[in-house]
Protein backbone atom coordinates (compact mmCIF):
# COMPACT_ATOMS: atom_id res chain seq x y z
CA UNK A 1 0.00 0.00 0.00
CA UNK A 2 1.34 3.80 -0.77
CA UNK A 3 1.49 5.78 1.63
CA UNK A 4 1.93 9.65 1.62
CA UNK A 5 3.18 10.58 4.76
CA UNK A 6 2.49 14.56 4.70
CA UNK A 7 5.04 16.96 3.48
CA UNK A 8 8.44 17.81 4.70
CA UNK A 9 7.20 20.81 6.81
CA UNK A 10 4.66 18.52 8.39
CA UNK A 11 6.78 15.76 8.97
CA UNK A 12 9.34 18.28 10.48
CA UNK A 13 6.81 19.78 12.67
CA UNK A 14 6.03 16.23 14.20
CA UNK A 15 9.67 15.99 15.43
CA UNK A 16 10.34 17.34 19.10
CA UNK A 17 13.41 18.54 18.80
CA UNK A 18 14.66 18.62 22.39
CA UNK A 19 13.43 18.19 25.80
CA UNK A 20 15.11 20.69 28.24
CA UNK A 21 18.25 20.80 30.35
CA UNK A 22 18.17 17.68 32.87
CA UNK A 23 19.54 15.26 35.12
CA UNK A 24 18.03 11.71 34.59
CA UNK A 25 18.71 9.37 37.39
CA UNK A 26 18.48 5.49 37.54
CA UNK A 27 17.62 3.34 40.60
CA UNK A 28 18.47 0.06 39.85
CA UNK A 29 21.14 1.09 37.69
CA UNK A 30 22.73 -2.44 37.57
CA UNK A 31 19.88 -4.51 37.00
CA UNK A 32 18.43 -6.17 33.66
CA UNK A 33 15.88 -3.15 32.66
CA UNK A 34 18.03 -0.55 32.89
CA UNK A 35 21.03 -1.84 30.67
CA UNK A 36 18.83 -3.76 28.34
CA UNK A 37 16.40 -0.40 27.79
CA UNK A 38 16.70 2.34 29.84
CA UNK A 39 20.57 3.38 28.97
CA UNK A 40 19.86 2.07 25.13
CA UNK A 41 16.50 4.78 24.84
CA UNK A 42 18.53 7.65 26.55
CA UNK A 43 21.34 7.31 24.50
CA UNK A 44 18.84 7.39 21.17
CA UNK A 45 17.57 10.76 22.91
CA UNK A 46 21.47 12.12 23.11
CA UNK A 47 21.98 10.55 19.82
CA UNK A 48 19.22 12.33 17.93
CA UNK A 49 19.70 15.83 19.90
CA UNK A 50 16.40 15.57 21.76
CA UNK A 51 17.76 16.36 24.97
CA UNK A 52 20.37 19.41 24.86
CA UNK A 53 23.90 19.33 26.23
CA UNK A 54 22.83 20.27 29.51
CA UNK A 55 21.95 16.80 30.09
CA UNK A 56 23.66 13.88 31.96
CA UNK A 57 22.70 10.61 33.56
CA UNK A 58 23.14 9.32 37.20
CA UNK A 59 22.37 5.60 37.76
CA UNK A 60 22.58 4.37 41.60
CA UNK A 61 22.54 1.25 42.59
CA UNK A 62 24.11 -1.04 45.77
CA UNK A 63 26.63 -2.91 43.53
CA UNK A 64 29.91 -1.51 44.04
CA UNK A 65 30.83 0.30 40.93
CA UNK A 66 32.79 3.85 39.91
CA UNK A 67 31.94 6.00 37.29
CA UNK A 68 34.43 4.21 35.37
CA UNK A 69 32.73 0.70 35.69
CA UNK A 70 29.78 1.59 35.07
CA UNK A 71 30.29 3.37 32.12
CA UNK A 72 31.79 0.44 30.68
CA UNK A 73 28.31 -1.18 31.13
CA UNK A 74 26.92 1.48 29.32
CA UNK A 75 29.00 1.30 26.81
CA UNK A 76 28.24 -2.62 26.40
CA UNK A 77 24.68 -2.05 26.37
CA UNK A 78 24.94 0.23 23.58
CA UNK A 79 26.65 -1.74 21.46
CA UNK A 80 24.73 -4.57 22.61
CA UNK A 81 21.07 -2.84 21.00
CA UNK A 82 23.05 -0.96 18.35
CA UNK A 83 25.52 -2.96 16.88
CA UNK A 84 26.15 0.00 14.42
CA UNK A 85 26.58 3.06 15.90
CA UNK A 86 30.72 4.90 16.18
CA UNK A 87 32.83 4.26 18.96
CA UNK A 88 33.28 7.62 19.68
CA UNK A 89 29.50 8.25 19.92
CA UNK A 90 29.10 6.01 22.50
CA UNK A 91 31.82 7.30 24.83
CA UNK A 92 31.02 10.79 23.91
CA UNK A 93 27.40 9.13 25.85
CA UNK A 94 28.93 7.61 28.35
CA UNK A 95 31.13 10.50 29.45
CA UNK A 96 27.91 11.86 30.35
CA UNK A 97 27.52 8.90 32.95
CA UNK A 98 27.94 8.55 36.41
CA UNK A 99 27.36 6.47 39.59
CA UNK A 100 26.55 6.79 43.10
CA UNK A 101 26.88 3.19 45.13
CA UNK A 102 24.29 3.08 48.29
CA UNK A 103 21.49 1.52 49.65
CA UNK A 104 18.13 1.67 49.03
CA UNK A 105 17.10 2.21 52.44
CA UNK A 106 19.78 4.63 54.05
CA UNK A 107 20.42 7.88 53.82
CA UNK A 108 24.02 8.01 53.48
CA UNK A 109 23.66 7.05 49.49
CA UNK A 110 21.11 9.46 49.10
CA UNK A 111 23.04 12.28 50.56
CA UNK A 112 25.94 11.44 48.13
CA UNK A 113 23.58 11.49 45.20
CA UNK A 114 22.51 14.46 46.22
CA UNK A 115 25.71 16.06 46.35
CA UNK A 116 26.50 14.56 42.50
CA UNK A 117 23.18 15.94 41.77
CA UNK A 118 24.32 19.51 42.81
CA UNK A 119 27.55 19.50 41.64
CA UNK A 120 26.16 17.92 37.77
CA UNK A 121 23.58 20.30 37.62
CA UNK A 122 25.63 23.73 38.54
CA UNK A 123 28.32 22.12 36.52
CA UNK A 124 26.37 21.40 33.33
CA UNK A 125 23.51 24.31 33.69
CA UNK A 126 20.28 21.94 34.43
CA UNK A 127 18.35 24.03 36.48
CA UNK A 128 18.22 21.96 38.80
CA UNK A 129 15.67 19.61 36.43
CA UNK A 130 15.16 15.99 37.41
CA UNK A 131 13.68 12.87 36.37
CA UNK A 132 14.64 9.99 38.88
CA UNK A 133 13.66 6.39 37.08
CA UNK A 134 12.94 3.58 39.73
CA UNK A 135 14.01 0.41 37.82
CA UNK A 136 14.10 -1.93 41.40
CA UNK A 137 12.07 -4.56 42.26
CA UNK A 138 8.55 -2.86 43.34
CA UNK A 139 8.93 -3.49 47.07
CA UNK A 140 11.46 -0.67 47.48
CA UNK A 141 9.30 1.70 45.00
CA UNK A 142 7.74 3.53 48.50
CA UNK A 143 10.83 3.30 50.66
CA UNK A 144 13.13 4.78 47.40
CA UNK A 145 10.43 7.82 47.07
CA UNK A 146 10.33 8.60 50.92
CA UNK A 147 14.32 8.64 51.29
CA UNK A 148 13.65 11.05 48.06
CA UNK A 149 11.79 13.21 49.61
CA UNK A 150 13.44 12.90 53.56
CA UNK A 151 16.78 13.43 51.95
CA UNK A 152 15.35 17.23 49.93
CA UNK A 153 16.25 15.23 46.35
CA UNK A 154 12.03 15.70 45.65
CA UNK A 155 9.78 18.49 47.21
CA UNK A 156 6.07 17.89 46.98
CA UNK A 157 4.42 19.75 44.12
CA UNK A 158 7.93 21.48 42.32
CA UNK A 159 6.90 20.20 39.31
CA UNK A 160 8.08 23.35 36.89
CA UNK A 161 10.85 25.12 37.25
CA UNK A 162 12.86 23.25 38.49
CA UNK A 163 10.64 19.87 38.04
CA UNK A 164 11.88 17.20 40.14
CA UNK A 165 9.26 13.76 38.62
CA UNK A 166 8.98 10.40 39.51
CA UNK A 167 9.01 7.53 37.16
CA UNK A 168 7.54 4.23 38.77
CA UNK A 169 8.00 1.28 36.72
CA UNK A 170 5.41 -1.74 36.91
CA UNK A 171 4.06 -3.45 38.36
CA UNK A 172 2.26 -0.40 40.80
CA UNK A 173 1.03 -2.59 43.41
CA UNK A 174 -0.40 -6.46 43.09
CA UNK A 175 -3.98 -5.36 44.47
CA UNK A 176 -5.83 -3.07 44.63
CA UNK A 177 -4.85 -2.40 48.22
CA UNK A 178 -1.24 -2.50 47.71
CA UNK A 179 -1.90 0.13 45.05
CA UNK A 180 -3.79 2.48 46.85
CA UNK A 181 -1.35 1.77 49.73
CA UNK A 182 1.57 2.64 47.20
CA UNK A 183 -0.48 5.66 45.84
CA UNK A 184 -1.01 7.06 49.64
CA UNK A 185 3.01 7.26 50.25
CA UNK A 186 4.03 8.59 47.57
CA UNK A 187 1.80 11.05 47.73
CA UNK A 188 3.21 12.16 50.91
CA UNK A 189 6.47 13.42 48.89
CA UNK A 190 5.02 14.04 45.37
CA UNK A 191 2.03 15.38 43.90
CA UNK A 192 -0.32 13.17 41.16
CA UNK A 193 1.56 15.41 38.48
CA UNK A 194 5.48 14.30 39.25
CA UNK A 195 4.45 10.47 39.49
CA UNK A 196 4.77 8.78 35.99
CA UNK A 197 3.55 5.05 36.31
CA UNK A 198 4.60 4.02 33.13
CA UNK A 199 3.46 1.21 31.00
CA UNK A 200 6.13 1.16 28.36
CA UNK A 201 2.88 -0.73 25.88
CA UNK A 202 1.93 2.81 25.41
CA UNK A 203 5.20 4.38 24.17
CA UNK A 204 4.75 2.32 20.81
CA UNK A 205 3.71 3.91 17.61
CA UNK A 206 1.16 1.54 17.11
CA UNK A 207 -0.39 1.80 20.29
CA UNK A 208 -0.76 5.69 20.12
CA UNK A 209 -1.95 5.37 16.50
CA UNK A 210 -4.59 3.47 17.57
CA UNK A 211 -6.79 7.03 18.55
CA UNK A 212 -5.44 8.38 15.61
CA UNK A 213 -7.05 5.84 13.48
CA UNK A 214 -9.85 6.50 15.41
CA UNK A 215 -10.34 9.78 15.69
CA UNK A 216 -8.48 11.48 13.39
CA UNK A 217 -10.29 9.28 10.10
CA UNK A 218 -14.21 9.70 9.65
CA UNK A 219 -13.97 6.16 7.85
CA UNK A 220 -13.67 4.37 11.57
CA UNK A 221 -15.21 6.15 14.48
CA UNK A 222 -19.19 5.85 12.21
CA UNK A 223 -18.92 1.89 12.49
CA UNK A 224 -16.93 1.68 16.13
CA UNK A 225 -19.89 0.33 17.82
CA UNK A 226 -22.08 -2.34 18.61
CA UNK A 227 -23.93 -1.76 15.13
CA UNK A 228 -21.02 -2.82 13.46
CA UNK A 229 -18.59 -4.53 15.61
CA UNK A 230 -18.95 -8.30 16.38
CA UNK A 231 -15.88 -8.62 19.20
CA UNK A 232 -12.95 -7.08 20.07
CA UNK A 233 -10.02 -9.53 20.36
CA UNK A 234 -6.40 -9.20 22.11
CA UNK A 235 -3.84 -11.41 21.92
CA UNK A 236 -0.27 -11.13 23.96
CA UNK A 237 2.24 -14.19 23.07
CA UNK A 238 5.84 -15.27 23.83
CA UNK A 239 7.75 -17.54 22.52
CA UNK A 240 10.05 -17.17 25.15
CA UNK A 241 9.64 -19.08 28.99
CA UNK A 242 10.05 -17.41 32.40
CA UNK A 243 13.52 -16.92 31.85
CA UNK A 244 15.54 -15.67 34.71
CA UNK A 245 12.68 -13.69 36.16
CA UNK A 246 11.03 -17.27 38.16
CA UNK A 247 11.29 -15.13 41.65
CA UNK A 248 9.18 -12.25 40.25
CA UNK A 249 7.02 -14.49 38.31
CA UNK A 250 5.97 -16.90 40.49
CA UNK A 251 4.59 -13.98 43.25
CA UNK A 252 2.91 -12.19 40.12
CA UNK A 253 2.01 -14.69 37.57
CA UNK A 254 0.53 -13.72 33.92
CA UNK A 255 -2.74 -11.99 34.69
CA UNK A 256 -1.16 -9.56 37.20
CA UNK A 257 1.59 -9.32 34.81
CA UNK A 258 -0.42 -8.80 31.41
CA UNK A 259 -4.06 -8.02 31.93
CA UNK A 260 -4.09 -5.40 34.97
CA UNK A 261 -1.91 -3.40 33.03
CA UNK A 262 -0.88 -3.73 29.07
CA UNK A 263 -3.74 -5.57 28.44
CA UNK A 264 -6.49 -2.98 30.03
CA UNK A 265 -4.69 0.02 28.76
CA UNK A 266 -4.97 -1.42 24.96
CA UNK A 267 -8.40 -2.24 25.42
CA UNK A 268 -9.10 1.21 26.83
CA UNK A 269 -7.67 2.97 23.92
CA UNK A 270 -10.29 0.33 21.60
CA UNK A 271 -12.97 1.16 23.29
CA UNK A 272 -13.12 4.55 25.20
CA UNK A 273 -15.06 7.42 24.15
CA UNK A 274 -13.57 10.24 21.78
CA UNK A 275 -12.00 12.51 24.32
CA UNK A 276 -12.33 16.32 24.33
CA UNK A 277 -8.49 16.78 23.20
CA UNK A 278 -5.79 14.55 23.92
CA UNK A 279 -4.54 16.41 26.85
CA UNK A 280 -2.99 13.89 29.22
CA UNK A 281 -6.26 14.16 31.76
CA UNK A 282 -8.89 14.10 29.23
CA UNK A 283 -7.30 11.26 27.32
CA UNK A 284 -7.35 9.37 30.88
CA UNK A 285 -10.56 10.45 31.82
CA UNK A 286 -11.61 8.61 29.46
CA UNK A 287 -9.68 5.75 29.57
CA UNK A 288 -10.90 5.59 33.21
CA UNK A 289 -14.51 5.43 32.03
CA UNK A 290 -13.80 2.70 29.78
CA UNK A 291 -12.67 0.60 32.78
CA UNK A 292 -15.38 1.33 34.70
CA UNK A 293 -17.91 0.30 32.53
CA UNK A 294 -16.27 -3.20 32.45
CA UNK A 295 -18.71 -5.55 33.87
CA UNK A 296 -16.89 -7.23 37.19
CA UNK A 297 -16.49 -11.15 36.98
CA UNK A 298 -19.30 -12.89 38.24
CA UNK A 299 -17.12 -15.15 41.12
CA UNK A 300 -19.65 -18.17 41.06
CA UNK A 301 -19.18 -18.92 37.34
CA UNK A 302 -15.84 -17.59 36.50
CA UNK A 303 -14.37 -20.68 35.02
CA UNK A 304 -16.91 -19.73 31.92
CA UNK A 305 -15.37 -16.35 31.79
CA UNK A 306 -11.79 -17.42 32.55
CA UNK A 307 -9.18 -19.82 31.48
CA UNK A 308 -5.64 -20.53 33.31
CA UNK A 309 -2.89 -22.44 31.98
CA UNK A 310 0.15 -23.41 32.39
CA UNK A 311 2.89 -24.94 30.41
CA UNK A 312 4.57 -28.33 30.30
CA UNK A 313 7.27 -29.85 28.01
CA UNK A 314 7.28 -29.37 24.23
CA UNK A 315 9.96 -28.58 21.80
CA UNK A 316 10.06 -25.59 19.33
CA UNK A 317 11.81 -25.42 15.86
CA UNK A 318 15.32 -25.86 17.71
CA UNK A 319 15.20 -27.59 21.18
CA UNK A 320 13.07 -28.77 23.48
CA UNK A 321 11.48 -26.86 25.95
CA UNK A 322 11.29 -27.09 29.97
CA UNK A 323 7.96 -27.56 31.37
CA UNK A 324 7.15 -24.58 33.64
CA UNK A 325 7.32 -26.09 36.62
CA UNK A 326 10.69 -28.00 35.55
CA UNK A 327 12.37 -24.26 35.14
CA UNK A 328 14.89 -22.56 37.91
CA UNK A 329 13.15 -21.05 40.71
CA UNK A 330 10.09 -22.43 39.93
CA UNK A 331 8.14 -24.60 43.05
CA UNK A 332 7.85 -28.21 41.72
CA UNK A 333 3.66 -27.86 42.68
CA UNK A 334 3.47 -24.30 40.90
CA UNK A 335 -0.16 -22.95 40.06
CA UNK A 336 1.13 -19.89 38.59
CA UNK A 337 -0.67 -19.26 35.36
CA UNK A 338 1.35 -18.87 32.50
CA UNK A 339 -1.86 -18.78 30.22
CA UNK A 340 -5.01 -17.09 30.33
CA UNK A 341 -8.24 -16.28 28.17
CA UNK A 342 -11.29 -14.19 29.28
CA UNK A 343 -13.74 -12.45 28.14
CA UNK A 344 -15.01 -8.86 29.21
CA UNK A 345 -18.31 -6.92 28.81
CA UNK A 346 -18.65 -3.71 28.68
CA UNK A 347 -21.75 -2.30 29.81
CA UNK A 348 -22.00 1.54 27.95
CA UNK A 349 -24.28 2.12 25.02
CA UNK A 350 -21.24 1.37 22.72
CA UNK A 351 -20.39 -1.65 23.61
CA UNK A 352 -23.21 -3.39 24.69
CA UNK A 353 -23.06 -7.35 24.04
CA UNK A 354 -19.74 -6.98 22.38
CA UNK A 355 -17.79 -8.94 23.64
CA UNK A 356 -13.82 -7.98 24.16
CA UNK A 357 -11.58 -11.51 24.22
CA UNK A 358 -8.10 -11.24 25.73
CA UNK A 359 -5.66 -14.12 25.98
CA UNK A 360 -1.93 -14.09 26.79
CA UNK A 361 0.89 -16.65 27.20
CA UNK A 362 4.31 -17.85 27.50
CA UNK A 363 5.97 -20.48 25.57
CA UNK A 364 3.69 -20.05 22.58
CA UNK A 365 4.77 -20.46 19.00
CA UNK A 366 5.14 -17.39 18.12
CA UNK A 367 5.87 -13.45 19.68
CA UNK A 368 2.97 -11.82 18.92
CA UNK A 369 0.81 -8.86 20.43
CA UNK A 370 -1.90 -8.13 18.12
CA UNK A 371 -5.53 -6.18 18.40
CA UNK A 372 -7.98 -7.50 16.57
CA UNK A 373 -11.76 -5.57 15.43
CA UNK A 374 -14.14 -8.03 13.68
CA UNK A 375 -17.02 -6.43 12.40
CA UNK A 376 -20.06 -8.18 11.82
CA UNK A 377 -20.90 -10.19 8.87
CA UNK A 378 -22.81 -8.64 5.85
CA UNK A 379 -26.33 -9.10 6.96
CA UNK A 380 -26.88 -10.70 3.53
CA UNK A 381 -24.72 -12.17 1.10
CA UNK A 382 -25.49 -12.18 -2.37
CA UNK A 383 -22.29 -13.87 -3.32
CA UNK A 384 -22.90 -16.94 -0.66
CA UNK A 385 -22.38 -19.15 -4.57
CA UNK A 386 -19.66 -17.15 -5.24
CA UNK A 387 -16.90 -18.59 -2.73
CA UNK A 388 -13.73 -20.79 -2.81
CA UNK A 389 -12.87 -22.18 -0.25
CA UNK A 390 -14.19 -21.83 3.34
CA UNK A 391 -16.90 -19.67 4.28
CA UNK A 392 -15.60 -16.00 3.78
CA UNK A 393 -14.40 -14.34 7.27
CA UNK A 394 -15.98 -10.35 8.06
CA UNK A 395 -13.98 -7.69 7.90
CA UNK A 396 -11.01 -7.27 10.40
CA UNK A 397 -8.93 -4.83 11.21
CA UNK A 398 -5.65 -5.46 12.68
CA UNK A 399 -3.27 -3.62 14.62
CA UNK A 400 0.08 -5.46 14.94
CA UNK A 401 2.26 -4.27 17.91
CA UNK A 402 4.98 -6.94 18.20
CA UNK A 403 6.95 -7.67 16.80
CA UNK A 404 6.09 -6.05 13.55
CA UNK A 405 4.30 -2.91 14.10
CA UNK A 406 1.56 -2.02 12.09
CA UNK A 407 -1.80 -2.11 10.60
CA UNK A 408 -4.40 -4.51 8.19
CA UNK A 409 -7.89 -4.29 7.10
CA UNK A 410 -9.40 -7.67 5.61
CA UNK A 411 -11.78 -7.35 3.09
CA UNK A 412 -13.31 -9.96 0.82
CA UNK A 413 -12.45 -8.92 -3.43
CA UNK A 414 -13.30 -10.43 -6.59
CA UNK A 415 -10.70 -12.89 -7.74
CA UNK A 416 -9.36 -12.05 -11.70
CA UNK A 417 -11.34 -13.99 -13.67
CA UNK A 418 -14.23 -14.75 -16.19
CA UNK A 419 -16.51 -16.38 -13.04
CA UNK A 420 -17.61 -14.53 -9.49
CA UNK A 421 -14.94 -15.81 -7.14
CA UNK A 422 -14.44 -14.29 -4.08
CA UNK A 423 -11.10 -14.11 -1.85
CA UNK A 424 -10.00 -12.30 1.39
CA UNK A 425 -7.86 -9.31 0.29
CA UNK A 426 -5.42 -7.51 2.86
CA UNK A 427 -4.41 -4.06 2.53
CA UNK A 428 -1.51 -3.57 5.23
CA UNK A 429 0.89 -0.57 6.48
CA UNK A 430 4.14 -1.28 7.81
CA UNK A 431 4.79 1.28 10.18
CA UNK A 432 8.86 0.25 9.87
CA UNK A 433 9.02 0.18 6.31
CA UNK A 434 6.69 3.31 5.82
CA UNK A 435 7.95 5.91 8.67
CA UNK A 436 11.41 3.88 8.63
CA UNK A 437 14.12 5.84 10.59
CA UNK A 438 11.21 8.01 12.20
CA UNK A 439 10.24 5.17 14.62
CA UNK A 440 11.00 5.34 18.44
CA UNK A 441 11.81 3.22 21.00
CA UNK A 442 9.15 2.86 23.52
CA UNK A 443 11.26 3.63 26.51
CA UNK A 444 12.86 6.88 24.95
CA UNK A 445 9.09 8.19 24.11
CA UNK A 446 8.51 7.90 27.43
CA UNK A 447 11.23 9.46 29.01
CA UNK A 448 10.89 12.30 26.97
CA UNK A 449 7.67 13.18 27.38
CA UNK A 450 7.83 13.50 31.67
CA UNK A 451 11.12 15.46 30.71
CA UNK A 452 8.52 17.24 29.01
CA UNK A 453 5.69 17.10 31.84
CA UNK A 454 3.27 15.02 29.38
CA UNK A 455 1.62 12.57 31.45
CA UNK A 456 -0.72 11.47 28.31
CA UNK A 457 0.89 7.92 27.93
CA UNK A 458 1.44 7.60 31.63
CA UNK A 459 -1.21 5.57 33.68
CA UNK A 460 -3.19 8.21 36.49
CA UNK A 461 -3.70 7.40 40.35
CA UNK A 462 -6.99 6.00 39.62
CA UNK A 463 -6.71 4.23 36.58
CA UNK A 464 -4.42 1.86 38.53
CA UNK A 465 -6.93 1.76 40.63
CA UNK A 466 -9.95 1.22 38.62
CA UNK A 467 -8.09 -1.77 36.60
CA UNK A 468 -6.82 -3.50 40.21
CA UNK A 469 -10.40 -3.28 41.57
CA UNK A 470 -11.19 -5.31 38.52
CA UNK A 471 -8.80 -8.08 38.78
CA UNK A 472 -8.82 -8.26 42.43
CA UNK A 473 -11.37 -10.15 43.67
CA UNK A 474 -10.03 -12.84 40.84
CA UNK A 475 -6.62 -12.60 42.67
CA UNK A 476 -8.37 -13.77 46.07
CA UNK A 477 -10.63 -16.20 44.83
CA UNK A 478 -7.29 -17.94 43.21
CA UNK A 479 -4.78 -17.49 45.61
CA UNK A 480 -7.38 -18.34 48.67
CA UNK A 481 -7.93 -21.92 46.55
CA UNK A 482 -6.55 -25.29 47.68
CA UNK A 483 -3.74 -26.64 46.02
CA UNK A 484 -6.62 -29.32 44.65
CA UNK A 485 -8.63 -26.70 43.22
CA UNK A 486 -6.22 -25.02 41.90
CA UNK A 487 -4.38 -28.25 39.89
CA UNK A 488 -7.89 -28.31 38.82
CA UNK A 489 -8.57 -25.34 37.17
CA UNK A 490 -5.23 -25.19 35.59
CA UNK A 491 -5.27 -26.12 31.72
CA UNK A 492 -2.07 -27.45 30.32
CA UNK A 493 -0.57 -27.15 27.20
CA UNK A 494 2.59 -28.07 25.33
CA UNK A 495 5.33 -25.55 25.31
CA UNK A 496 5.53 -23.98 21.48
CA UNK A 497 1.97 -24.62 20.98
CA UNK A 498 -0.74 -21.94 20.96
CA UNK A 499 -2.26 -22.89 24.43
CA UNK A 500 -4.44 -24.94 26.22
CA UNK A 501 -7.58 -26.26 23.92
CA UNK A 502 -9.33 -24.57 26.68
CA UNK A 503 -8.49 -21.43 25.23
CA UNK A 504 -9.31 -22.21 21.85
CA UNK A 505 -12.55 -23.79 22.59
CA UNK A 506 -13.19 -20.68 25.11
CA UNK A 507 -13.95 -18.48 22.24
CA UNK A 508 -14.59 -21.23 19.61
CA UNK A 509 -18.24 -22.08 21.45
CA UNK A 510 -18.69 -18.20 21.03
CA UNK A 511 -18.81 -18.72 17.21
CA UNK A 512 -15.41 -17.25 17.26
CA UNK A 513 -11.79 -17.93 16.63
CA UNK A 514 -8.47 -16.32 17.68
CA UNK A 515 -6.59 -14.69 14.51
CA UNK A 516 -3.07 -15.44 15.05
CA UNK A 517 -2.02 -16.81 12.05
P1 LIG B 1 16.32 -6.54 38.52
O1 LIG B 1 15.91 -7.75 39.25
O2 LIG B 1 17.40 -6.63 37.52
O3 LIG B 1 16.63 -5.45 39.64
C1 LIG B 1 17.16 -4.16 39.38
C2 LIG B 1 18.23 -3.87 40.42
O4 LIG B 1 17.61 -3.75 41.69
C3 LIG B 1 19.26 -4.96 40.54
O5 LIG B 1 20.33 -4.79 39.65
C4 LIG B 1 19.70 -4.81 41.97
O6 LIG B 1 20.70 -3.80 42.02
C5 LIG B 1 18.49 -4.26 42.69
N1 LIG B 1 17.83 -5.35 43.42
C6 LIG B 1 17.39 -6.52 42.94
N2 LIG B 1 16.84 -7.26 43.91
C7 LIG B 1 16.91 -6.53 45.02
C8 LIG B 1 16.51 -6.74 46.36
N3 LIG B 1 15.89 -7.86 46.72
N4 LIG B 1 16.74 -5.79 47.25
C9 LIG B 1 17.34 -4.65 46.90
N5 LIG B 1 17.77 -4.40 45.65
C10 LIG B 1 17.55 -5.31 44.72
O7 LIG B 1 15.01 -5.92 37.89
P2 LIG B 1 14.74 -5.45 36.40
O8 LIG B 1 15.81 -4.51 35.99
O9 LIG B 1 14.43 -6.59 35.56
O10 LIG B 1 13.37 -4.66 36.61
C11 LIG B 1 13.28 -3.50 37.38
C12 LIG B 1 11.83 -3.08 37.51
O11 LIG B 1 11.32 -2.84 36.21
C13 LIG B 1 10.94 -4.17 38.11
O12 LIG B 1 9.97 -3.56 38.91
C14 LIG B 1 10.27 -4.82 36.92
O13 LIG B 1 9.01 -5.31 37.24
C15 LIG B 1 10.18 -3.64 35.97
N6 LIG B 1 10.18 -4.05 34.58
C16 LIG B 1 11.21 -4.80 34.09
C17 LIG B 1 11.22 -5.19 32.76
C18 LIG B 1 12.35 -5.98 32.19
O14 LIG B 1 12.28 -6.27 30.98
N7 LIG B 1 13.37 -6.31 32.94
C19 LIG B 1 10.11 -4.83 31.86
C20 LIG B 1 9.11 -4.00 32.46
C21 LIG B 1 9.17 -3.64 33.78
P3 LIG B 1 21.76 -3.69 43.19
O15 LIG B 1 21.87 -5.03 43.85
O16 LIG B 1 23.01 -3.27 42.49
O17 LIG B 1 21.20 -2.65 44.07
Amino acid sequence: MEITSGSASTAESCEIVAGGPCGYVIFGASGDLSQRKLIPAVFSLVKSKRVPDSFFVVGFARSPMDDELFRIKVMASIRQVYGDIREPEIEDFARRCSYVAGSYDQDDGYLQLKSKLDELGSRLGTGGNLVFHIATPPILYAAIVSFLGENGLVQRGQNRAPFQRVIVEKPFGRDLESAHQLNKSMLEYLTDEQIYRIDHYLGKETVQNILMFRFANQLFEPAWNREYIDHVQITVAEKLGVGNRAGYFEQAGLLRDMFQNHMLQLASLVGMEPPFDLSADNVRDEKVKFMNAIRPFAMDTLDRQLVRGQYGSGKNDIQALKAYREEEGVFTASCTETYFALKLSVDNPRWKDVPFYLQAGKRLQKKLTRIAVVFKKVPHSMFSHNWQGPAPSPNSLIFDLQPQQGTSLFFQAKVPGSKMCLAPLKMELDYRQTFGAKMDEDYSTLILDCMLGDQTLYWRKDGVETSWKLLSPVLRQWESGSQKDNERQLERYRAGGWGPEAGTRFIEEDGRKWIIG
